[in-house]
């Protein structure tokens, strides 16, 4: 079992700090993976610190994981050492219930694995995330990662990526879309670029007003401060299909008043408070308040195909592993333009 340097929390008000994990040696379908980059996903701060009511200590968070095949297994096909390699938000799954069998692991309705503070199906302990220097993961769940994309811009496509192509695939977003992106952090600029790629009108919509300039660099056809009533006013009823990517408490309400008749409002963003919306504000305008949870297997793979094929990575900082109990803070304030990302060689 080689053991491996990681950064782990190890109660909900712990900083993150350096920690041995043990991993275990490939099995016949297993990729081991020697880890360059781990995005942050603002997921991994909810759960470090427990904001889920769900965190078992210590835990390594980390599910935007890029680098590179070092072993594997005797049965493995799809994967040879040397090859460019990435782990999203899961590890495992029952691979037989419907979900499983329609490529919606994620959905898996005998529970799937989170590839950190997720039970393995054999109960053998809980998983660690991509705060380390190296995973081993059955191939089912490692996805390629084409040469032409820098492994660094890449890692966030594990999930702030997947996460936002997911729902604008099935809500089938495309041209004609009037789309309103509601937060602008790592989620929220997946989601403008994506849904730019795919041919839709999209509104960035933000609270934070200096991020104007770089929405419209992202691609965004136009820009909405959410705390200026008379821009409000002029996109009030405007939207078919508003993505919510917003991590804090925020008022659900406000912004289905934003959507046409029959408008969809997508939920991805994870507040840990409940919301309470009122029957009419859906009824008044058929509209639909609907989640999303990241994207199965082959979604991500198609995910991570068409970022390559149409230049797409994340916008990045890349970070020492030492300095991430500050990127957190810095997530908290907004201040992360739009994705730390760790570099993997610092740990
Ligand atoms: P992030 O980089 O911190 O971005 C969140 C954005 O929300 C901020 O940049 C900010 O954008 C906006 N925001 C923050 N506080 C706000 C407030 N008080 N009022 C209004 N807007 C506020 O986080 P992220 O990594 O993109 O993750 C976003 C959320 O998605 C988190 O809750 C995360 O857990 C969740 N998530 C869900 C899934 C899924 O499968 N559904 C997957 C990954 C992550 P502006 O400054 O532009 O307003
Ligand atoms: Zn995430
Ligand atoms: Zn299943």
């Amino acid at each position: 079992m080689p053991s491996t340097k990681a950064y782990a929390s190890k109660s909900a008000t712990s900083p993150l700090a350096p920690h041995t994990i043990n991993r275990r040696d490939p099995g016949l379908h297993d990729v081991q993976i020697e880890i360059l980059y781990c995005g942050i996903c603002h997921s991994d701060l909810h759960t470090a610190r427990n904001e889920w009511g769900n965190t078992t200590y210590p835990c390594v968070p980390g599910h935007e994981i890029v680098g590179k095949v070092t072993a594997v297994g005797d049965h493995v096909k799809k994967f040879r050492v040397g090859d460019h390699a990435g782990v999203g938000c899961l590890v495992d799954s029952c691979r037989e219930c419907d979900n499983c069998r329609d490529g919606l692991e994620q959905y898996c309705s005998n529970g799937m694995v989170g590839t950190y503070n997720g039970m393995e199906k054999d109960g053998s302990g809980y998983t660690y995330g991509g705060y380390s220097k190296s995973i081993t993961v059955h191939e089912d769940f490692v996805l390629h990662i084409s040469d032409k994309l820098p492994l660094d811009g890449a890692a966030p496509l594990l999930c702030a990526g997947i996460t936002t192509f997911s729902p604008l695939r099935h809500w089938k977003v495309g041209k004609g879309t009037k789309v309103g992106v509601l937060g602008l952090g790592g989620l929220g600029h997946m989601g403008v670029k994506l849904a730019v790629a795919m041919g839709a009108e999209v509104t960035m919509l933000s609270h934070t007003a200096s991020k104007e300039k770089d929405a419209n660099r992202l691609g965004a056809h136009k820009f909405v401060l959410t705390s200026d009533t008379e821009q409000v006013n002029a996109v009030k009823g405007y939207f078919d299909f508003i993505l919510d990517t917003v991590s804090a408490d925020h008022d659900y309400n406000f912004y289905l008043g934003l959507l046409h008749t029959s408008g969809v409002m997508v939920c991805v963003g994870a507040p840990s408070s409940p919301a309470v919306v009122p029957a009419f504000n859906l009824i008044f305008g058929r509209k639909s308040i609907a989640g999303s949870l990241i994207g199965g297997l082959p979604e991500t793979q198609e995910m991570l195909d068409f970022c390559a094929a149409h230049n797409i990575v994340s916008d990045i900082e890349v970070i020492a592993i030492k300095d991430i109990n500050e990127s957190y803070e810095r997530m908290l304030k907004g201040d992360v333009r739009y994705r730390f990302v760790i570099d993997m060689a610092t740990l």
